[in-house]
C-alpha cells in the first residue's frame, strides 16, 4: 500500500492528480488534512482529539496537520503498513529555507520517523498549476522506490519547475534563499495593529549543485533529506569549549 498525503488540503487538484499517477503501481490510500495546512511544518497536535471522515473509498479526512495525518494513518487508520509514503503535490515549490517550514516535506519526515521512506513532491510556480509532468515524474521516481528502496532515515523532496525542460533530474543538496524582513503593519476597524508576516522574495545564492539552481535552470531537482539536525562541523568548536568549561 501506498499512503498519499499533503498540506494544501484533502481538495487540492494537485493530490487527486498525485493519487491517480501512483494507482497503477499499488492501492493508495489517502489521508490528508480537511483544510489548507501549508507552511504547518512539523506541528503534531497534542491539544484536543482528532477526527477523521470518510469521504470515499481510500480517502480520509483528519481535522489536523499533515503530521497528524501520517501518524494517524501509520498508527491507527490503515489495515496495512504503507511500503511508502508520498506527499504533495504541493501548490509551489519547498526549496531550500523554505523546507523548515513546509508541512509537504514535514509529511514525508514523519513517514520517516515511522521508519517508512518517502517522497516530498511540489509544483514550481505562482499560478496556473499544472500538476501532469510532476505527477508522471513521481510515479517513475516512486516505481524505482518500490523495486531499490531508500536507504534508511531518508526522504527524497522532489521540485519540478514550470515548462521543465527534458525528462530527467539533478541530485541537488539544499540550497538559500534571500528573504526580505518585511512586516507589513496595518490598523483594523477597531483601531488595534496587526501585522502579515512575508517579506518579498530577493531572489536566491545560485550557487550550482543546489535546489534552488537546478528549478531556476528549468529541471527537476531530487535532494535527499535526513532528520539529523546536528551541526557536524561545530562539534569541534564546542569540543574546545567543553574542554576548557571553567564553570563560576
Ligand atoms: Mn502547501
Amino acid at each position: 500500500m501506498i499512503l498519499v498525503c499533503n498540506d494544501d488540503g484533502v481538495h487540492a487538484p494537485g493530490l487527486a492528480v498525485l493519487a491517480a499517477a501512483l494507482a497503477p503501481l499499488d492501492r493508495v490510500f489517502v489521508v490528508a488534512p480537511d483544510r489548507e495546512q501549508s507552511a504547518a511544518g512539523h506541528a503534531i497536535t497534542l491539544s484536543r482529539p482528532l477526527r477523521a471522515e470518510l469521504l470515499r473509498e481510500g480517502w480520509l479526512a483528519v481535522d489536523g496537520t499533515p503530521t497528524d495525518c501520517v501518524n494517524l494513518a501509520v498508527n491507527g487508520l490503515l489495515d496495512e503498513r504503507p511500503w511508502l509514503v508520498v506527499s504533495g503535490i504541493n501548490r509551489g515549490a519547498n526549496l531550500g529555507d523554505d523546507i523548515t517550514y513546509s508541512g509537504t516535506v514535514s509529511a514525508a519526515m514523519e513517514a520517516v520517523l515511522q521508519g517508512i521512506p518517502a517522497i516530498a513532491v511540489s509544483q514550481a510556480g505562482k499560478s496556473n498549476f499544472d500538476y501532469g509532468a510532476a505527477a508522471c515524474f513521481a510515479a517513475n521516481l516512486c516505481r524505482v522506490v518500490k523495486h531499490s528502496g531508500l536507504p534508511d532515515d531518508t526522504l527524497l523532496n522532489v521540485n519540478v519547475p514550470e515548462n521543465c525542460k527534458g525528462e530527467g533530474f539533478v541530485v541537488t543538496r539544499q540550497g538559500r534563499r534571500r528573504y526580505g524582513d518585511a512586516i507589513v503593519e496595518k490598523t483594523d476597524p477597531r483601531g488595534r495593529k496587526y501585522y502579515w508576516i512575508g517579506g518579498d522574495d530577493l531572489g536566491f545564492d545560485d550557487e550550482p549543485g543546489t535546489d534552488l539552481a537546478a528549478v531556476h535552470a528549468g529541471l527537476v531537482s531530487v535532494t535527499p533529506l535526513h532528520l539529523d539536525l546536528t551541526n557536524h562541523g561545530s562539534l569541534g568548536f564546542l569540543d574546545d569549549i567543553q574542554k576548557t568549561w571553567a564553570p563560576d
